[in-house]
């Protein structure tokens, strides 16, 4: 026979713990908690299983089930001595909702059930206070009114409003049980008229009908749009917890609060919490009241005037604060406890781990390791690695007030707050000038750079998490919101107005790139700390780790961020972005205009220095760790010339007519850019572009071994290749390029050369590539675009719709669509290994500091995860979860 429904109280239980599924997280700790002989006021969990029965037959209840309930309610009774329905002492309920995951606020709860015309005045009798027993009614009939029988809440305040009016009140507590007994007229007749019946005496079929509204607000439209949210299947069904009452509101003996077991946003081992007087669980959460401390030193931190727990009821005090020791030992974890006291007896109505602040769940996970309540691999299992992006970057202060206007996507994590510029030049002089700015703008390009670099924050109103402003600010470890489309940029005005608040150059406004979100004025910000527990918790990951983690980094400042954040290397230099600064752009410019192979030459030979330079700082910076250098791979769109300056730049260096650049511009303008004349492609066209970039590269080398004695053994990544035959060809042209440095410097190189897999052909090919090819790098960026047929800059303007409808679940640019790219991956993966057992395989795309696909990549065995200096933390603790997860 199916059992419906799960007893607890008086130190025993019908479930435990680790029933969460059957009893959900409520029941299921209520339960635990009798078991250990806590003072829970008794009550049965009625299953999630007779949620998905009642959805499976028409809302019918199973047959049974009405007789487990009354089974159940007797033995409570039995516990408590009272009786359900006694008009002269009578045991009151509660009914909540308890799902297997918390959802707080989603579902229904109703209080003090029971309560009817005759039970009420069992209640004042009893309780001596007549006050308390219709203030307790009139609650009840309001919640239950509202709850299960769908009278709007306001029908009900107008009622309280009139009493309170005709008798000049302003609190409910200066009303007097005759005064309640008003409101409790009034509230009957709300219900009559709205209903047409008078509202249920029976406390029988006030039972049934909360048991009904529970299990009917599991598909309300609140907890539906939840669950989507928090990706929880409507098939696990809600749990109905009916339980004894307990009264916090009976007089100045009787309280009621929320505990933590250790403070929630700092970790600190110490009992936090608050609670009220004589108050019921809902005026704690209401606000109405101020609550008072717990504890004596949470008083005198918070410097709060009020007497603590501690203080005025020292004995319960004692008794809580025994049971926070015994409900950490028992579930290992900070726990969030519900109590309340009832004429000087302690409650403990619910328990569960509790929510906190990154860095607190990193003080936690690693002090609790420290006192052998959890061992090392359970304090790494226990860290959300996304959430460490909060203790990165400085990150606004939470104390702090702030006025959102905008949202966009949350494209690079960290506050920044500056004036509004609106172009990348007036964001240089400006920050020359020592102010702080923040770049706003439709969106960047690369002769923004000096500005976003200038910048201590970007804004774009177009574009996604892989546009150029996203991508370049996270290189940066700049703050950036992308796609913010709320915003209109006005150039001529120099404003930017989101409905009807317009902000002008030179105002200013905070970022949150963590959020997305856009503030008005200046949000007082944080320092980010990375010793302490972090460093113990990032040496215990690292420990458990099987990939090896490097960063996406060509800039000098990048380098030294990914080497600070502890990266084994460079898995992704852009030798393109290294071309941004303003004195090489029109030497870049340069060559992509060049007409012939001697006029691109003159351009290469100025930027071979340049080049040669720059892998000299990045190389000395690594100290001899692995750097993939990719050769060049510039969308043409992002490079040509664009504005009547810029082509008289291009034409003064290069000695020709501006008219002529123009022509040439558009000649090599691209309607697909990003399908374009690109990556490989212009090695292919132009060899000497590659000939030059080997050159600096292996001339770095040389030059690093012999200031430093680092040896540098650089893997130089061919991108975008659909084929061997290109491979061949520029593997031709780096091997003779580097027999060339190494007679001329008379040291021998070690170097490797490999590709990046970008597109599905590469995969399917990839036992040929592999002949040539020493090491892969997925890039899935635009693996990600080309096997969906997505480009990457324009995604963000239908990708929600995909979303809303369910057709996508996440933004694949974001998270590896395991399914498909994935499956790419794999055959890449396993036809390359089949040519080159020992290959070295890895991934350099976003989603390489993105802990699902991290996961993934464990699943395929990638040797590294490359991923952008700031996500590198992240990326090694998601390595090791995912090492755990795969043993
Ligand atoms: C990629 O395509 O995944 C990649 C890392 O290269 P980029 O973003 O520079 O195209
Ligand atoms: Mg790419």
């Amino acid at each position: 026979m199916n059992k419906w429904v799960y007893a607890f109280g008086g130190g025993e239980a019908d479930g435990r713990a680790d029933m969460k599924n059957l009893l959900g997280g409520k029941g299921a700790n209520l339960a635990e908690m009798s078991r250990l002989g806590l003072p829970v006021p008794p009550g049965f969990t009625i299953t999630t299983d007779v949620c998905t029965y009642f959805y499976d037959h028409g809302k019918q209840y199973p047959p049974e089930l009405s007789g487990h309930v009354r089974a159940a309610l007797d033995a409570v009774e039995k516990l408590t001595g009272m009786r359900f329905g006694d008009p002269s002492d009578p045991l009151l309920v509660s009914v909540r909702s308890g799902a297997r995951a918390s959802m707080p606020g989603m579902m229904d709860t109703v209080l003090n059930l029971g309560l009817n015309d005759e039970t009420v005045e069992g209640l004042a009798r009893k309780t001596g206070d007549a006050r308390f027993a219709y203030d307790s009614y009139r609650r009840f009939i309001q919640m239950y009114g509202d709850v299960v029988l769908g009278v709007e809440h306001y029908r009900f305040e107008d009622v309280l409003d009139n009493v309170k009016r005709d008798r000049d009140f302003t609190l409910d507590t200066q009303l007097t049980a005759d005064d309640w007994r008003e409101v409790i007229t009034g509230y009957k007749d709300v219900v009559k008229e709205e209903l047409g019946q008078p509202f249920p005496q029976d406390p029988e079929a006030q039972l049934w009908g909360a048991i009904g509204a529970v299990f009917g607000s599991w598909m309300n439209q609140r907890a539906n749009t939840y669950r989507r949210l928090h990706d929880i299947p409507a098939s696990w069904g809600t749990a109905v917890n009916v339980q004894a009452m307990v009264f916090g509101n009976m007089g100045d003996d009787c309280a009621t609060g929320v505990a933590f077991t250790r403070n929630p946003s700092t970790g600190a081992n110490a009992f936090y919490g608050e609670f009220l007087v004589n108050a019921q669980g809902e005026d704690v959460v209401a606000g109405i009241r101020t609550p008072q401390p717990l504890t004596v030193a949470e008083r005198e931190e918070g410097g709060s005037d009020l007497p603590c727990m501690e203080e005025t009821m020292p004995e319960t005090y004692a008794e809580l604060a025994a049971i926070r020791d015994r409900l950490e030992r028992h579930y290992t974890d900070m726990q969030d406890i519900e109590f309340t006291v009832q004429q000087g007896r302690l409650y403990i109505l619910q328990t569960r781990n509790g929510k906190r602040t990154a860095a607190a769940a990193l003080k936690i996970a690693v002090d609790m390791a420290g006192e052998g309540l959890i061992d090392e691999t359970e304090a790494v299992r226990r860290i959300d690695p996304a959430s460490l992006d909060q203790l990165l970057h400085p990150t606004l202060d939470p104390k702090a007030e702030r006025q959102v206007i905008a949202r966009g996507l949350p494209a690079s994590p960290g506050a920044a707050s500056g004036k509004v510029v609106m172009t990348a030049d007036e964001a240089e002089k400006l920050a020359q000038m020592g102010e702080r700015v923040v770049l706003v703008r439709e969106e960047t390009s690369p002769e923004d750079i000096h500005g976003m670099h200038a910048a201590a924050g970007i804004l774009t109103t177009r574009g996604g998490m892989t546009s150029h402003a996203a991508v370049v600010a996270r290189g940066m470890g700049r703050p950036c919101v992308s796609g913010a489309g709320e915003l209109r940029i006005d150039h001529k005005n120099r404003t930017a107005t989101v409905k009807n608040v317009v902000v002008k150059a030179g105002d200013i406004i905070t970022l949150d790139g963590s959020t997305g979100e856009v503030m008005l004025g200046r949000v007082p910000t944080i320092q980010p700390e990375l010793s302490g527990d972090f460093a113990t918790l990032m040496e215990w990951a690292d420990r458990i780790r099987r990939m090896g983690v490097r960063a996406n980094a060509e800039t000098p400042a990048d380098a030294r961020t990914a080497i600070k954040f502890g990266a084994e290397g460079v898995g992704l230099c852009r030798t393109e972005h290294m071309f941004f600064e303003a004195d090489r752009i029109v030497a870049v410019r340069r060559m992509i205009v060049a007409e012939t192979e001697e006029e691109r030459r003159k351009a290469l030979d100025e930027l071979l220095p340049m080049q040669r330079r720059d892998f000299v700082e990045l190389f000395t910076i690594m100290r001899g760790l692995p750097v993939t250098v990719r050769l060049l791979d510039p969308p043409l769109h992002e490079f040509l010339p664009r504005s009547e300056a810029d082509f008289a730049d291009v034409a003064k260096a290069s000695g020709v007519d501006v008219l002529k650049i123009q022509h040439r511009a558009s000649q090599l303008h691209e309607s697909n850019p990003m399908l374009g004349h690109r990556g490989c492609r212009l090695g292919i066209a132009y060899p000497e572009i590659s000939e030059m970039q080997a050159r600096a590269i292996f001339e770095a080398v040389v030059e690093v071994a012999s200031q430093s004695g680092d040896t540098v053994s650089p893997e130089i990544m061919i991108p975008l290749a659909f084929s061997k035959a290109e491979l061949d060809i520029l593997k031709a042209v780096i091997v003779r390029v580097a027999g060339e440095v190494e007679k001329a410097s008379g040291t021998s190189l070690d170097y490797l050369v490999g590709t990046m897999v970008e597109l599905p052909r590469a995969c399917l090919l990839a036992d040929e590539l592999a002949e040539t090819a020493e090491f892969f790098s997925f890039g899935t960026n635009d693996l990600t675009q080309t096997t969906y047929g997505i480009s990457r800059d324009d995604a963000s303007s239908f990708l929600p719709a995909y979303q809303g409808q369910g057709i996508v679940e996440q933004d694949p640019f974001i998270t590896l669509d395991s399914v498909g790219v994935g499956e790419l991956i794999r055959i890449g993966c396993e036809r390359g290994r089949k040519t080159r057992p020992d290959i070295k395989l890895g991934i350099c795309g976003e989603h390489g500091g993105d802990p699902a696909s991290i996961r993934f990549c464990e699943s395929v065995g990638l040797d590294y995860v490359s991923c952008s200096p700031y996500r590198v933390p992240i990326a090694r603790l998601a390595a090791a979860q995912a090492a755990l997860a795969a043993k």
